[in-house]
């Protein structure tokens, strides 16, 4: 293999030493603080399950002592595994990296590393999984610790995600803690696209799918890293890469704008003919001239919005560059 090959995040070479039943996927990106109660909650739940298993930490760059908690937690249980990214390249990607590693031969599970997801409904996807539904997505029946705005924003973001993007059935209020079986994970991890809008992308695939409800906590510690901004580019960034929607918005909005000039174009003439008047002078001119440049602009952004897009994928990068992958099982560093 040569050392382009290795780059290319499509040929991670995985040891296949040994093949657990599932693999628990968790980025994470400066949560030294509840790491190791993560941990343990999540090793007593997997203990009582009775199921092979591995868990794949992946460090998305942490400036804390993430990485340094993970080989400590490491040394202590063999069935640990740690991808080590050169930098923090975001959360949809860490997942990606981590769903890279996963060698489990019948399901993965993703889960937050902030204790958010609770790893105690893992058992209730795990048996869900075993009547035969692929994907098995974990809704949060109440958002705790969340004010009115959060819920508001995020409900409205769920109705215009679902009406635009058509066939695909994007459920609300499911983060990414699910279950999802091998089939499903391979054809996921077919999607190679750099934006990566994950709830667009697990509703691509397709395959059975069903919801468990659990009750989603505060974050236990440490900080949220979403704020409004980010939860604003995350939805353009969902829209954008899930439907051309707002290009034919954009369209329209040309014709009714145009419609509109027409109109107010044979008024401005009937005027003139019939009763004489001079045209109207400056307020109205301005207000025309500044509605038109307004309506331009939004279109070439919207536009821009997708051909920023398409230059982000042409360029076929890599999604995430490895600084180190320690798979479970082997002698540790
Ligand atoms: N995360 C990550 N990279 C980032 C941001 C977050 O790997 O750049 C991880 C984080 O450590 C946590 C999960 O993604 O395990 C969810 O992050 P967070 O709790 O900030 O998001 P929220 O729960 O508000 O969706
Ligand atoms: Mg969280």
């Amino acid at each position: 293999m040569t050392p382009d090959q290795r780059l290319d995040d499509q040929a991670v070479p995985l040891p296949e030493l040994i093949i657990p039943e599932l693999s628990i996927v968790v980025p994470a990106y400066n949560e030294a603080e509840v790491l190791s109660s993560f941990h343990a909650r999540l090793t007593a739940v997997m203990a009582g399950l009775g199921s092979s298993y591995e868990i794949v930490y992946v460090n998305d760059g942490s400036r804390d002592a993430t990485l340094s908690t993970m080989f400590a937690l490491r040394d202590a249980d063999p069935r640990v595994s740690i991808v080590n990214l050169s930098r923090n390249f975001g959360k949809e990607i860490a997942l990606t990296a981590g769903l890279d590693h996963a060698r489990a031969s019948g399901a993965v599970v993703v889960i937050d590393a902030d204790l958010q997801d609770p790893p105690e409904v893992i058992p209730e996807l795990v048996a869900t999984w075993r009547e035969g539904v692929d994907v098995v997505y974990a809704t949060r029946r109440s958002r705790k610790g969340e004010g009115w705005l959060k819920r508001a924003t995020a409900s409205l973001f769920y109705r215009v995600i679902g009406r635009a993007s058509g066939r695909i059935n994007i459920p609300a209020d499911t983060g990414d803690f699910r279950l999802m079986s091998r089939r499903a994970l391979d054809a996921l991890l077919r999607l190679r696209e750099q934006h990566r809008f994950m709830k667009g992308l697990f509703a691509w695939i397709g395959f059975p799918s069903r919801a468990v409800y659990y009750d989603r906590a505060p974050r236990a510690a440490g900080q949220t890293k979403w704020n409004y901004w980010r939860l604003w580019n995350l939805s353009i960034e969902g829209i954008t890469s899930f439907t051309t929607a707002p290009l034919i918005a954009a369209t329209y909005l040309g014709f009714v704008t145009a419609v509109l000039a027409i109109v107010l174009m044979l008024r401005v003439v009937m005027n003139t003919l019939i009763n004489g008047d001079p045209v109207p002078g400056y307020p109205s001119l301005m207000a025309v001239v500044l509605f038109l440049g307004g309506v331009q602009l939004i279109t070439l952004g919207i536009m821009g919005e997708y051909l920023g897009r398409i230059f982000n994928e042409v360029k076929r990068r890599p999604l995430y560059v490895v600084e180190r992958y320690v798979a479970g099982g082997e002698a540790g560093e």
